[in-house]
């Protein structure tokens, strides 16, 4: 029998390396632009580090660690924590009064895997520690997205406050009384939550609880003045280095240690995995695991997630420089015409597909689509007729009108590289 990688883990083969290499190595340079200096951790913690950090009624400590029971120690499902740990053990405050450093490397979490979750996954982790600046929030994020445009990827960035221990108490008592009210419809996990860890409710996945908590109370409308001034001071900062953002009150992120400014970037090109790259400030944290009172800030970024999104991205430019139009002839005599037509336009260098089964325009367009065709030539009876036929560019989805001639087509053609 063979013995095949476990579920959830992945190998990472020769032809993927170029994408890895990409990522790491424009992130490492702009870390390292950015004062970032590099720290690596052990894989393996006491389990009591995760617990004590990110959270005992968090999913990730609940249900996703691998726990080796009997030694107590985890394969740690994120670098935080065991950032936080090295800082304070070896003293690195005392070395700098702020320190940046970023972390490369696995993490583990015994989720359902599927197309962007893994059971064992790459984060890129930045830590600023020992700054409540909220420049020093701006500026972080401001790292992330100036690396997703230097990747050239599309993503979102989303924003919320989660205040403080001084104003969240306030907003968790608001936020019970409006869900006491709603609990009959609430899934399983969030009748749990809203006992345990009630704000997490409103981060739920389930359609129907999304409804329920659409007109949640808005932390944002909670926050106390420290927090707020933080919070408009963020929202200040990223407009002057115009990063664009929308407030999500809705975002309230999976583990416990998060205070103030919270974040995520998104993707709408991976499904349910949108996430890329999350984080936020934990100001409480590094006194909580026997550290001195310092506050810190810091996000992750999955890395697979961005390797699957360039994969994407090349499949996409390959696909749609492979070829130039599509002609869709569609009715007898169209037809007919369009097959001297297309290899009139082969012999003057166009790469040109058509259909020679008779199918309709529907069926034709799908195909025209699924091979990436940058412009597809629609010919019917009337454009027949007229001599003119439409020519749509795939991209920018317009269309003109084109006379049905090779010299004609091939300049509206030409005049559009990929
Ligand atoms: P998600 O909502 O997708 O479960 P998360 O909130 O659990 O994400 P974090 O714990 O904040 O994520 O981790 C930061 C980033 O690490 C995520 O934004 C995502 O890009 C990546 N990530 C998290 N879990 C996985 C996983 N199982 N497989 C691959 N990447 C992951
Ligand atoms: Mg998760």
């Amino acid at each position: 029998m063979k013995i095949t990688a476990l579920n959830g883990f992945k190998d990472i083969l020769p032809d993927e390396i170029k994408q890895w290499r990409i990522v790491e190595n424009i992130a490492t340079d702009i870390l390292e632009r950015f004062n970032f200096s590099e720290i690596r951790l052990p894989i393996l913690e006491k389990t009591d580090l995760f617990a004590r950090s990110i959270g005992e009624s968090t999913d990730i400590v609940e249900k996703e660690m691998y726990t080796f029971v009997e030694k107590q120690v985890t394969m740690r499902p994120e670098a935080t924590a065991s950032l936080v740990r090295a800082y304070i053990q070896h003293g690195l405050y005392v070395q700098k009064p702020v320190q940046k450093l970023f972390t490369i490397g696995p993490m583990f979490r015994h989720e359902r895997p599927q197309k962007g979750r893994l059971r064992q996954f790459t984060q890129l982790s930045a830590e600023v520690l020992g700054s409540a600046s909220a420049k020093i929030d701006a500026e972080l994020i401001g790292m992330a997205s100036y690396f997703f445009k230097t990747l050239n990827l599309d993503v979102s960035l989303e924003l919320n406050s989660l205040g403080c221990p001084d104003c969240r108490p306030a907003f968790r008592q608001k936020l019970l009384a409006f869900i006491e009210d709603k609990y009959d419809h609430l899934c399983d996990d969030c009748k749990r939550r809203s006992t345990t860890n009630p704000l997490r409710v409103l981060d739920c996945k389930v359609e129907s609880c999304r409804k329920e908590v659409a007109d949640a109370p808005s932390i944002q409308e909670s926050l106390c003045d420290v927090c707020a001034d933080h919070f408009t001071t963020v929202q200040k900062s990223l407009d002057q280095l115009q990063i664009p953002y929308s407030l999500n009150k809705f975002m309230v992120r999976g583990l416990d240690y998060y205070v103030r400014t919270t974040f995520e970037f998104l993707t709408s090109d991976l499904g349910a995995q949108a996430a890329v790259c999350a984080g936020g400030r934990y100001d409480g944290l590094i006194e909580q695991l026997g550290g001195p009172k310092l506050p810190g800030i810091g996000f992750a970024m999955g890395l697979e997630r961005l390797v699957l999104l360039l994969q994407q991205q090349q499949e996409e430019q390959e696909k749609t420089c492979e070829t130039d139009l599509f002609v869709a002839g569609f009715g007898e005599g169209p037809s007919s015409f369009t097959f001297e037509l297309v290899h009139a336009l082969r012999l003057s260098s166009l790469r040109v597909a058509q259909d020679v089964e008779g199918k309709g325009l529907k069926s034709q367009m799908k195909q025209a689509d699924k091979i990436g065709a940058r412009f597809v030539l629609i010919i019917g009876d009337d454009e027949l007729d007229s001599g003119v036929g439409v020519l749509r560019n795939m991209q920018t989805k317009e269309e003109t009108k084109v006379s049905l001639t090779v010299e004609a087509v091939l300049e509206q053609v030409n005049n559009s590289t990929c």
